[in-house]
């Protein structure tokens, strides 16, 4: 098994803010990064040592890029599967090949999840208007359609509030192949990171609460304000979930809590998450550091929050007030180098930390 050692090469496949802030860890602990993705002077690429600018596809430039690194890693789980079909007997590729295929796609994802005896919400295969009609019968409403691949933050998905919905919510996903789930109205949402080594030793961070705007993350509030049996019980599941993936890595699990304290997992991404940057600050190891040390083969490092902590995305032109920002020595602001701002787009990322014993203020 591959161990890598200070010097070292880590190849890192995607380039946005996730992949910047892996290479500055890996800086840290003294790895050279190498980038492969789309974007001239990415987020990522502005601080690594290398970058290849290709298409995922691009056979040439994959095997060029598997001689220059050590290990390769993703910070983006939408990599084709073919892609690291032929990395893999060049070079370790981690995490692996199987676990994206399962996190891709929403269908075997959620029944990855329900095979190990971990809860969803109630799901249906949809592949047609017919089986859509089928499955709103059988689920009820109100019911969210989801393709099964490729959404995020939102996209590809229509919520269906009554059986008159149904053809016009199948159009509007343009027939894709979907799933369609019940909604469940939760008392808030909670993600924990979950981390593991070659070895298959296992670090999860705390549970936090992760509130939405516009379908797009806004705080992240560390610890969630949950019972501590729902904390160890939803830690469980995160645990058996990274375990069953045999994965080297991280995966954030994201979970609905109702307000009977049941807890539902919602979704699952196999690299570091926009939940947990607060680690940066609050945490002895941060998630950035956890990924790094667990795609070079090293232990895990100690995941325990030192501080509660608040973080709150930057979102569009709200990164323009990174001057207002600094005038609150407080506040730790991270931008992510991208030129231009447009709606919607995570342009950077504010964290306050707070005592143990006080939860963080929203
Ligand atoms: P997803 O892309 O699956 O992470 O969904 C994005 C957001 O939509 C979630 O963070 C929830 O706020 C909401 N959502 C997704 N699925 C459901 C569901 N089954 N019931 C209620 N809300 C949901």
């Amino acid at each position: 098994m591959t161990t890598l050692a200070p010097g070292q090469t880590i190849g890192i496949l995607g380039d946005g803010q996730l992949g910047r802030m892996m290479a500055i860890a890996a800086a840290e602990l003294g790895f050279k990064t190498h980038i492969f993705g789309q974007e001239k002077n990415s987020p990522a690429a502005q601080v690594a040592n290398a970058n290849t600018i290709a298409d995922y596809t691009d056979k040439v430039a994959l095997r060029k890029f598997a001689s220059s690194v050590d290990v390769v890693t993703l910070e983006f789980e939408n990599i084709p599967t073919d892609t690291l079909n032929f990395l893999s007997p060049l070079i370790p590729v981690r995490p692996g090949r199987k676990v994206l295929e399962i996190t891709q796609d929403r269908h075997l994802e959620k029944s990855f999840v329900n095979s190990l005896g971990v809860p969803t919400a109630p799901f249906a295969n949809v592949e047609s208007l017919e089986e859509l009609r089928q499955a709103v019968e059988r689920i009820g409403t109100p019911a969210i359609l989801k393709t099964r691949r490729d959404g995020y933050d939102g996209k590809g998905q229509v919520k269906i509030n009554s059986a008159t919905e149904i053809d016009k919510a199948w159009e509007t996903l343009g027939g894709k192949a979907s799933i369609l789930e019940g909604f469940v109205p939760f008392e808030l949402e909670i993600s924990i990171v979950a981390a593991r080594d070659i070895h298959g030793n296992v670090a999860t961070y705390c549970p936090v609460e992760n509130r939405h705007k516009n379908h797009i993350l806004d705080v992240t509030i560390a610890p969630a304000n949950i019972l501590s049996t729902v904390s160890e019980h939803a830690t469980e599941l995160a645990t058996k979930i990274v375990q069953n993936l045999d994965l080297v890595g991280l995966v954030a699990v994201e979970m609905f809590v109702a307000r009977d304290g049941d807890v539902l997992v919602n979704e699952l991404a196999p690299r570091p998450h926009n939940s947990g940057h607060w680690t940066i600050e609050a945490c002895t190891t941060s998630q950035f550091r956890q990924s790094i040390r667990a795609a070079a083969g090293l232990s895990l490092g100690d995941p325990t929050a030192h501080s509660n902590a608040l973080m709150r995305n930057l979102i569009g032109d709200d990164a323009d007030h990174w001057n207002d920002i600094l005038q609150h020595p407080e506040m730790s602001l991270h931008l992510y180098g991208k030129t231009e701002s447009r709606p919607g787009r995570k342009m950077g990322h504010v964290t306050r930390l707070f005592p143990l014993n006080v939860p963080p203020k929203v």
